[in-house]
């Protein structure tokens, strides 16, 4: 708990010590004109847009510097780096499954990440275990949702549902255990669309101990009930709060309203098309590149200037694009409106999973006891270490073998590579081969195996779940 503690400090310290440079480089990146009118005026330019900074803490941008990395760019990175520190600390040490075989399912989802969307995603993303939407659809209808809602037509009410709410954190908590900390209250949704958004996150924290990071759209609307939130949010222990800021004009609307000290803990994520920020390719953004691919291309080579990007040759190198999800979610996603539950895990958006996340199964609950036989029946369905009998085998289309005399090498997305040696793994090939040639179940694979290749059915079954076990592997396909 030290080390958690520790981390978010750190974080938040940093967020405050640098909250007037962290405004400038929010309008830095989402505006490309302002570089131009800082060079013409750049007191009057600051002033406009509610920056206040001296020239001497960016003076890099106007003349050559001797540094390598200038001082203000640093200040920033210790923002990023704190932040990373508190997400591993937090997200991955301590809000982890307690029940075995849902840590296991996790881990594999994990690990098949970093093939299927990369290094970089995987490392930075949260995987919290349960997302919940308080509203059906979504009123703010922004052009490049990645989550395509429809417009909104319900919201889910305190005063009517207040106890069912807290049956239901107790449910999820006792399956979940600590990973219950990772709960957020917001998805394909607006979390200010519910005018009661503030009481469940109370009710959240008051049952799980913390408080859920919030994401809105709509910061520049009903700025006093924000400025509150904060607030409450702040007083709770609020690891962070996010606000999309979809124009120029929103933007400057906040960075006028809001002082910096009130947006410290809150990142300012510009959204405009013009922003340095990429679009996750998924939903409604993916209908539009689909239909117009140079939108994807602008976006493209935005990515490719990130140092994350071009400092690593297997992503330089690859032709794919890097943000093709921004699902954070390998766990539960719950409507609290139509009481649909889905068990999902971020991969990259195709006309299979159109929105960036597989949705191992749906269902439905009337009430608190359907969702703990739905829980039940998906831990006994989806959770397990290994493959059964009638499983389908199928790589992921985008898994790659290759074989060299020593090697057996897994390539996915990104130039992602697994390698197995075939001195410690000498029936390996034979069972790729297998997979690949034919649409089997395990076990007219294991027949195969011992037919063909006199593989004994001990070793065909370890062989294949250690290739199931690393996420290679389709999960829950029967033959
Ligand atoms: S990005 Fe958020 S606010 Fe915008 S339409 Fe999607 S869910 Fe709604």
């Amino acid at each position: 708990m030290n080390d958690t503690i520790t981390a978010k400090d750190k974080f938040h310290k940093s967020l405050h010590k640098y909250a007037r440079l962290k405004r400038f480089f929010e309008r830095f990146s989402a505006d490309p004109e302002f570089m131009r009118n800082l060079q013409s005026d750049f007191e009057d330019t600051l002033k406009k847009n509610h920056i206040r900074i001296d020239r001497e803490e960016v003076h890099y941008l106007f003349e050559k510097s001797s540094q390598d990395i200038p001082d203000s760019v640093k200040k920033m990175w210790e923002i990023v780096q704190s932040k990373q520190k508190w997400v591993e600390q937090f997200y991955l040490k301590d809000c982890l499954p307690s029940n075995s075989s849902m840590l296991t399912w996790r881990n594999r989802q994990i690990k098949r990440q970093k093939y299927d969307l990369g290094p970089f995603f995987t490392k930075t993303n949260i995987h919290s275990s349960l997302a919940v939407e308080l509203s059906q659809g979504c009123s703010v209808g922004c052009w490049f949702c990645a989550l395509s809602p429809d417009s909104l037509k319900n919201t889910y009410s305190h005063q009517s549902h207040q106890e069912e709410w807290i049956r239901f954190i107790q449910i999820m908590k006792s399956f979940l255990g600590d990973a219950i900390k990772s709960t957020f209250l917001y998805w394909a949704t607006e979390p200010f669309d519910n005018p009661d958004y503030e009481k469940f996150c109370i009710d959240l924290y008051n049952e799980t101990g913390v408080f859920p990071p919030t994401t809105t759209a709509v910061a520049h609307k009903d700025i006093d009930r924000i400025k509150e939130f904060i607030k409450i949010s702040s007083k709770h222990g609020s690891w962070l709060n996010r606000f999309s800021l979809t124009s120029l004009g929103i933007m400057r609307t906040v960075h006028k309203n809001f002082t910096e000290e009130e947006l410290a803990e809150v990142e300012c994520l510009p959204l405009n098309k013009n922003a340095n920020y990429t679009y996750g390719n998924s939903g409604n953004f993916r209908e539009r590149t689909k239909a117009d691919p140079s939108l994807l291309i602008e976006q493209d080579e935005k990515l490719r200037t990130a140092p994350w990007h071009n400092q690593d040759i297997d992503y330089s190198t690859s032709e794919d694009y890097a943000n093709g999800s921004i699902c954070c979610v390998s766990g539960f996603l719950v409507n609290m409106v139509s009481r649909k539950i889905q068990l999902i895990s971020p991969t990259t958006a195709t006309d299979k999973w159109p929105l960036g996340y597989i949705i191992f199964d749906e269902a439905k609950f009337e009430n608190i006891k359907d969702l703990k036989t739905t829980l039940i029946k998906w831990e006994n369905r989806f959770f397990n270490n290994e493959m059964t009998p009638d499983d389908l085998v199928q790589f992921y289309p985008w898994i790659k073998p290759h074989f060299t005399e020593e090697e057996i090498i897994l390539q996915g997305r990104f130039n992602q590579k697994k390698q197995f040696f075939v001195n410690e793994n000498p029936c390996m090939i034979s069972i790729i081969k297998i997979i690949n040639s034919n649409k089997c179940s395990f076990k007219d694979i294991q027949i195969k195996a011992l037919e063909e290749f006199s593989i004994s059915l001990i070793d065909s079954k370890k062989i294949i779940n250690t290739l199931f076990s690393n996420g290679f592997i389709i999960e829950n396909q029967k033959h």
